[in-house]
């Protein structure tokens, strides 16, 4: 059934700061299609979700998976009006310790995904004249932390991609803009010890990890109609980490 409400896809939105952004964005009214990789994620999503939304299993890895669940929501919801490119992982290591399967895993999870998605979703969104592209980023675009060359270099390549892409889509009113959390307290960062837990919140001016919802307030702040006139940019969402 075609929804009237406007249909937003959110990558990797079982757990962390995607399934916070999901949320929010059906709070916002949005009827929303949030991906996890497995058959169980996508299911307690659609349990979760309930009328407003529904879950999809997505390794975005896979191309023709992309193709098919975007053909998929656009057959029975509308097009996809708000993409929020969420889902990663990191492999860090010391670039003399780092394997090329690594270095090509976190290219392609990361920064070919973006492409991928942002491609598919492009012909409903100039057909509708309205869309938003949202790619999460990362502080580590701009500020150095070692063992992260490889998502450093694929979180950079996201940002320039999407300015290229705001300046080619914006005269359809399609916006593309990126968020850059800083330290936010997900499983991701769980896997800190606690001595670097301890050394990065000294880092942050306002002292403590953000939450996932400080990121989702910043993609319903971009997905709504006050971010009309703003494309093309990176969000800072760090709590004083990193000043651009
Ligand atoms: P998280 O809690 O580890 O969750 C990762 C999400 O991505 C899960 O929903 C996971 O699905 C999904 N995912 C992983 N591999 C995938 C694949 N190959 N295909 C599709 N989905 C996949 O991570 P998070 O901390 O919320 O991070 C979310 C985004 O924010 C990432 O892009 C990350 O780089 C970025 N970020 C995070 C931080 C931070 O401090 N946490 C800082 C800067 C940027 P399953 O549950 O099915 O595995």
């Amino acid at each position: 059934m075609t929804q009237e409400r406007k249909v937003a896809l959110v990558t990797g939105a079982s757990r962390g700061i995607g399934a916070a952004i999901a949320q929010q964005l059906i709070q916002d009214g949005y009827f929303v299609v949030g991906t996890a990789t497995s058959e169980s994620g996508a299911e307690k999503l659609t349990t979760a979700f309930a009328e407003n939304g529904t879950g999809a299993v997505l390794d975005v890895r896979d191309g023709a998976a992309i193709d098919a669940l975007v053909s998929d929501i656009e057959q029975k919801y509308g097009p996809v009006l708000i993409l929020v490119n969420n889902a990663g992982i990191t492999k860090d290591n010391l670039l003399l310790r780092m394997s090329e399967d690594d270095w090509d895993d976190i290219l392609n999870i990361h920064l070919k995904a973006v492409f991928r998605l942002s491609k598919r979703v492009l012909k409903g969104m100039t057909k509708a004249r309205f869309g938003r592209i949202i790619n999460i980023s990362s502080v580590v675009a701009h500020f150095a932390n070692p063992g992260q060359a490889n998502y450093s270099a694929a979180k950079a390549g996201i940002e320039a991609f999407s300015r290229s892409l705001a300046k080619e889509m914006g005269s359809r009113q399609i916006t593309v803009n990126c968020i850059a959390p800083g330290f936010i307290a997900t499983e991701m960062t769980a896997e800190l010890n606690e001595d670097i837990r301890k050394k990065m919140n000294e880092q942050v001016a306002l002292n403590r990890f953000g939450e996932p919802q400080d990121i989702a307030n910043a993609v319903s702040f971009l997905a709504s109609d006050k971010a009309s006139y703003i494309t093309g940019t990176v969000l800072h969402v760090n709590g004083g980490l990193y000043m651009a």
